[in-house]
């Protein structure tokens, strides 16, 4: 039996752009040990859900480690709660927030509250961070930069809630509203956070002490993408691995902790483009030591997409391939690496565009093709696979899987 290493670039699969001669961000990376590995493996290109389908990030991950997201997806909230390091139950109702600057007559006039961070996130959080509201206990809790995240726990609640945060500047918060008896009794609860917690942070010291520097005061929470806890099984009992994460983002860490995954962060290893990924291959085989399948998720790819960034984007690729070279060189491992969906920095955003898949393992086939980019790959033989193969087929070349008939 071998063991497993799925390693995903965020956002990976791109169109030709114009700032590197018509060639993708892949295309154009300086990037000889990943050309190499290529050259030694099987590719493809790939739909991390399926054709047409427009993947977020959630959803995509949850497919490719083998979780149909039609079944397990109940919204982002529960999952960006769980990885701001919040405990949460079945029946949990959890929110994903902002923290926002209201003027006197609460209207919205900074959706970010002037992209406040840490440690400023963490004291104000820590002012709301618990309430009983209606025999209901609501947590609180920073997440990063200014996000944060919100939790209705106790009986008879509904996930069916709409947003308090208007979406943009100019406008007052809105009223939660839910679209069910339970989903109603969660909204009115969300409503009393919500103006308890203003009354709360425009007292706060550090909020006047904001405002004498001239930075804008976060004097109210914003919420939105309701979702209930989901009932998902951890990924050791459906799978019989033990599962690990090298991962920076928190969205990506939620999904990790949901499917009990030991989750580590090696120095400097961040989501953004300051990303250092020096630790990355001998914290891996750290981990392999105790796991059997280990994520490693790799988030500025898709951060330059949504900037536009294709030299960023390149260079983000570029500065990997050292680090996929190593990881290559683990014994008796199955490597794959790939992108949970495309965000072209021609479009800013997810596009439904495949993306390319690389399987490598010492004694498998190879299918002769030296590049790794998009349009290489999609001459492979793995070329049009979905999602939620990947990790039953990943299983069956580490030799974990079992022969169907005699
Ligand atoms: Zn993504
Ligand atoms: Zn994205």
């Amino acid at each position: 039996m071998k063991k497993i290493i799925l390693v995903i670039c965020d956002g990976l699969g791109d169109r030709p752009s114009a700032n590197l001669n018509g060639k993708t961000p892949l295309q154009a990376a300086r990037k000889p040990n990943i050309d190499r590995l290529a050259s030694a493996s099987m590719l493809g290109l790939i739909y991390t859900i399926s054709p047409g389908v427009t993947p977020g990030s959630d959803t995509s991950h949850l497919s490719l480690l083998g979780y149909d997201p039609k079944r397990y997806y109940t919204g982002r909230g529960p999952l960006e709660a769980i990885g701001a390091g919040l405990k949460l139950r079945e029946g949990d109702i959890a929110f994903r927030c902002n923290f926002a600057t209201v003027d006197h007559d609460g209207i919205v006039i900074d959706r970010r509250a002037g992209r406040i961070k840490e440690p400023d996130t963490g004291k104000l959080a820590s002012i709301i961070s618990e309430m009983r509201i209606d025999g209901h206990t609501v947590f609180f809790k920073e997440s990063t930069e200014h996000r944060c995240v919100l939790v209705v726990r106790g009986e008879g609640l509904g996930a069916n809630v709409t947003d308090t945060d208007p979406g943009v500047e100019g406008k007052g918060i809105l009223k939660a509203s839910g679209r069910d008896a339970a989903s109603q009794r969660t909204a009115e609860i969300v409503n009393t956070f919500t103006d308890m917690a203003m009354k709360k942070l425009a007292e706060a010291d550090l909020n006047r002490e904001r405002e004498r520097k001239g930075l804008k005061p976060a004097n109210a929470i914003l919420a939105r993408g309701a979702g209930e806890y989901p009932k998902i099984e951890p990924f050791f009992e459906k799978r019989g691995m033990r599962m690990g994460g090298i991962v920076a983002e928190g969205l990506i860490v939620g999904i990790c902790r949901v499917l009990g995954a030991e989750v580590s962060v090696p120095a400097g290893f961040t989501a953004g483009m300051d990303m250092d990924v020096s630790g990355v291959a001998k914290e891996a085989e750290r981990m392999l030591s105790s796991v059997d399948f280990l994520l490693i998720h790799i988030k500025p790819t898709d951060v330059a997409g949504h900037d536009g960034n294709a030299k960023g984007k390149m260079e983000v690729l570029e500065r990997i391939d050292d680090m996929i070279g190593r990881i290559a060189e683990i014994e008796g491992t199955v490597l794959a690496l790939t992108g949970d969906h495309s965000t072209p920095v021609s479009a800013r955003e997810h596009t439904c565009d495949p993306v390319p898949l690389l399987i490598h393992s010492r004694g498998l086939r190879s299918d002769g093709i030296s590049s790794f980019d998009e349009i290489s790959c999609s001459r492979g033989s793995l070329s049009g696979l979905r999602g939620l193969d990947i990790t039953p087929l990943l299983m069956g070349y580490a030799d974990r899987n079992e022969k169907y008939g005699a």
